[in-house]
């Protein structure tokens, strides 16, 4: 188990305390144990939400906050993991997240099994660098394999597209509704992208909205051409309806500055009084007589409006929003072609931005504000609707992994067919490849092509189908050249993917690869870890007598 920091002895046995007191470190193989182990119950706790067929997890945070959940990276979000190579995990969930959207669970699963394969080289004495160097040769060889299967598809069409987001929200709780929710995604991916003139696409996913409120059904989220604001009409006496918008965008207040210390005035008179507020009321009268003559209808503002300059909005017609979010107010610029304005005094009508109606509208018990039909429709919001919170939660994490991975595709069009068929494939080349190369790190990428296969695997398990006669049956199939065999979660069978019409992006699968192998290499490469001590509270005296505390538990297993 682990030691305590022990003072290293130098030649002349002289001794040296390298590390403070109190920490702890563990070496060689305890250091390489403890972490494979927790990191591979990490892959554990996911691993039964893998696939179509996987189930649900309830978590119960420290508040009594409940998130029900399927999705990987959320799942470990919201886990409070304490052990360092368990971080590590979260980590890759995360960044493949980041990258593409999706893969999250197969990533963590997926470097699991390659803990879990290389354990038994290390048991039988191969070097963990060769491991790692095995590995990390597999990896790139997969690479090209993946490239060869893989199908190009026709820049941005939306059959494709669509086929994609459903195999994406196939294995989530609104799996039912994918293909309604994977039209609405299509439509606002292609609304925003931009088209470039050698015919490629690039797509800035900040530019689609998702707002969301409880009630009605998934079946009544909607797409809006523009931008919902969770906002109401500051003013009962404000029109609460303008067509042919012209929308004053300010991000400073609507209101006199209160001083940052406490201003005295002194009023001896009542005349004095009123002038003094004529005088404020006259500074505020004058900003939004500035803002009318600008010929702006509407005005959205980041900051807050008083009431007296309310009242002089309400009576000069227009309609304002207040206390709006500033990533709100940036995609209502690009959508309304307006520029946000931080002087008044400033601005013009050149400032304004346009949209054919601003309507507040009642969702539910709140009011928020409507602006569509905009001069440009680079930004959308999907509404997203359905019987409770953590209905309309899961089902905007869905939207979010099914708009990274169309837009995966549309920016790289090309696509794989899933249910572990290519991942089969993958470990059936691998192996033949594999005899081709020297002694031990055959070994490894041996290793590797067994832990790929537990995609498959694991979905087939999770479709209660029995995994050695899966097992079995697929790399018959793949033997026979069936590039496209894998688990058909829907009938627990083993079948054709590509006639099934699961597809997902080429991309993902990249990154699924590259992210599980870094982590696994860079746990494997691991063979010291020393934890610094935890400050220690109130006056114990000298810490650990002498820096030998003794008898430390596991990391981060001390006192606290
Ligand atoms: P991840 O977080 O890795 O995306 P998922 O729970 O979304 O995890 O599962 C993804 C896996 O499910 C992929 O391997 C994908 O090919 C597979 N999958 C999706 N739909 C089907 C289906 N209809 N039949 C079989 N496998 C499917
Ligand atoms: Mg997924």
């Amino acid at each position: 188990m682990s030691t305590t920091a022990y003072p290293a002895v130098t030649s002349t046995g002289q001794p040296v305390l390298i590390l403070k007191e109190g920490s702890s470190e563990a070496k060689g193989r305890d250091a390489q144990r403890n972490n494979l182990a927790a990191a591979m119950l990490i892959a554990e706790i996911v691993k039964s939400s893998l696939g179509p067929r996987g189930m649900d997890k309830m978590l119960v945070d420290t508040l009594g906050d409940v998130t029900i959940t399927n999705d990987g990276a959320t799942i470990l979000k919201e886990i409070d993991v304490q052990h360092p190579a368990a971080k590590m995990m979260v980590e890759i969930s995360k960044a493949t997240d980041g990258e593409v959207g999706d893969g999250t669970t197969s990533t963590v699963v997926f470097a699991g099994a390659l803990l879990d394969k290389a354990q038994l080289l290390l048991d039988k004495e191969v070097h963990p660098t060769i491991v790692v160097d095995g590995y990390r040769k597999a990896a790139s060889q997969a690479m090209k394999i993946l490239d060869e299967i893989a199908i190009k598809v026709k820049v941005g069409d939306p059959e494709w597209l669509l086929k994609i987001a459903k195999t994406t929200m196939a294995t989530k709780m609104v799996s039912k509704d994918s293909e309604f929710l994977g039209k609405l995604v299509v439509e606002a991916l292609l609304l925003v992208a931009d088209k470039h003139e050698d015919g490629s696409y690039s797509v800035d996913i900040d530019n689609i909205k998702v707002e969301k409120k409880p009630g009605g059904s998934i079946l009544d989220t909607t797409l809006i051409r523009g931008i919902v604001v969770d906002k109401e009409v500051v003013h009962a006496g404000m029109p609460k309806r303008i067509e042919k918008a012209k929308i004053a965008l300010i991000n400073s207040p609507l209101e006199i500055e209160k001083t940052e210390f406490d201003a005295k005035i002194n009023i001896t008179a009542p005349t004095q009084m009123k002038s003094f507020l004529d005088e404020e009321s006259g500074m505020l009268k004058a900003m939004v007589d500035k803002i009318r003559e600008a010929g702006a209808t509407v005005v959205v503002c980041q900051k807050g409006i008083d009431d007296i300059s309310q009242s002089y909005l309400a009576k000069a017609g227009i309609l304002a929003v207040r206390r709006v979010k500033m990533s709100d107010m940036e995609k209502l610029a690009r959508a309304t072609g307006g520029r946000v304005v931080t002087t008044i005094e400033d601005l013009t009508a050149s400032d304004l931005g346009k949209a054919d109606l601003v309507e507040e509208r009642k969702v539910e018990e709140d009011k928020w504000v409507f602006i569509e039909g905009c001069k440009n429709p680079k930004a959308v919001t999907i509404l997203v609707r359905g019987g409770g919170q953590r209905i309309v939660d899961e089902a905007e994490r869905s939207l979010h992994d099914a708009i990274m991975t169309t837009k995966d595709v549309l920016e790289k069009p090309f696509v794989v067919v899933g249910g572990g068929a290519p991942e089969a494939e993958i470990s059936f080349r691998l192996r033949e490849w594999a005899s081709t190369l020297p002694g031990r790190e055959q070994l490894a990428v041996q290793k590797f092509a067994d832990a790929l296969e537990v995609i498959p695997l694991t979905l087939a398990e999770n479709a209660g189908m029995d995994i050695l006669d899966t097992q079995v049956k697929l790399a018959a199939a793949h033997g026979e050249g069936k590039i496209y065999s894998g688990v058909d979660a829907a009938k627990s069978k083993v079948g054709d993917m590509y006639e099934r019409e699961v597809f997902e992006p080429l991309a993902v699968k990249v990154q699924v690869i590259k992210s599980a192998v870094e982590a696994a290499s860079m746990l494997l490469r691991i063979d010291d870890v020393i934890a610094s001590s935890k400050p220690r509270g109130g006056p114990k005296g000298p810490a650990g007598a002498g820096g030998m505390g003794g008898g430390m538990g596991g990391m981060g297993g001390m006192e606290d």
